[in-house]
């Protein structure tokens, strides 16, 4: 059998980084509280419960004076202002492609409507909202624009910065690009696609890939976005797509006269468990 695995599989730069400083933040200190999951992977969050992290999902569940870790994510301006108000130690692990994209959307909120093409209640979208200020809107379909529209035109401004949350698709950004240009036609807009090159490199590779296999597995977590625009992907173009967490989803009888596989991952999903899947196959 052959075994295709994709070079851009797994963790992203970004991902990598949080989850080392978490690593090092928990086996350093005591009382580190994150703010959701440092990563969408089960085995990843287990292991640095393990080692004492504190999950919450509110500020106000992370005590006065303890250390805080902000996710590659982000958050919005307003969570720093409050870790500030409680004397909360911030450990922050923004990937450094969202940063710029909050310094953006910042910059350009002082004259401009805002809109950011991702996922409504994203977290990364919540974070980059919280830089943009009162007037923005998330587009997240083609039905939100006409939304969108109206919000803009309350606002009296005539100015539209449009951006996208890193993890987007490529191609659903490309259309609602051309819709937000045809609807806003008196407006003057600037598009930035701020998708991250790494999700952009991964979701083509595994299209490839997907086109040419037997059987696509997916590695990642059921709640990992971009895992998810990687299982979407291969549904395309495959009739036999296994979207799984680890080597124990599988079963060996499924693959008796399989010729092709492909494995691909998503940006939070580590190394070993992709390793696992590979040996699985040898
Ligand atoms: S996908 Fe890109 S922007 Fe998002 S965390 Fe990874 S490297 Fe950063």
């Amino acid at each position: 059998m052959e075994v295709i695995v994709g070079k851009y599989a797994g963790f992203c730069g970004g991902v990598k980084l949080a989850v080392q400083k978490t690593d090092e933040a928990v086996t350093k200190n005591e009382n580190v509280y994150c703010l959701g999951e440092v990563v969408h992977n089960k085995q990843v969050i287990e292991s640095l419960e393990a080692k004492g992290l504190k999950i919450v999902y509110d500020i106000k569940d992370v005590p006065n004076g303890s250390k805080m870790i902000i996710r590659a994510h982000g958050e919005s301006e307003k969570i720093y202002e409050t870790a500030h108000e409680k004397n909360i130690e911030i450990i922050d692990t923004t990937c450094g492609n969202v940063k710029v994209i909050h310094n953006k959307v910042k910059k350009a909120s002082s004259d401009s409507f805002i809109i950011v093409i991702g996922e409504k209640g994203h977290p990364e979208v919540l974070g980059t909202l919280g830089f943009a200020g009162e007037n923005s809107y998330v587009v997240e379909s083609e039905d939100d624009i006409l939304d969108a529209y109206m919000e803009f035109e309350n606002t009296g401004l005539s100015k539209v910065y449009v951006v996208a949350q890193t993890t987007f698709s490529s191609s659903a950004f490309d259309i609602l690009e051309k819709e937000i240009y045809t609807n806003f036609i008196e407006a003057d807009v600037v598009v930035d696609k701020t998708i991250c090159n790494s999700t952009e490199i991964r979701q083509k590779e595994c299209e490839e890939i997907s086109k040419e296999v037997d059987y696509m597995i997916v590695v990642g977590g059921k709640n990992s976005a971009n895992t998810r625009k990687l299982v979407d992907i291969s549904n395309k173009n495959c009739d036999s797509v296994f979207f799984i967490q680890t080597v124990s989803d599988l079963n060996k009888e499924a693959f008796d006269y399989t010729k092709k596989v492909g494995i691909m991952a998503g940006a939070s999903t580590p190394e070993n468990i992709i390793k696992e899947i590979v040996d699985f196959f040898m």
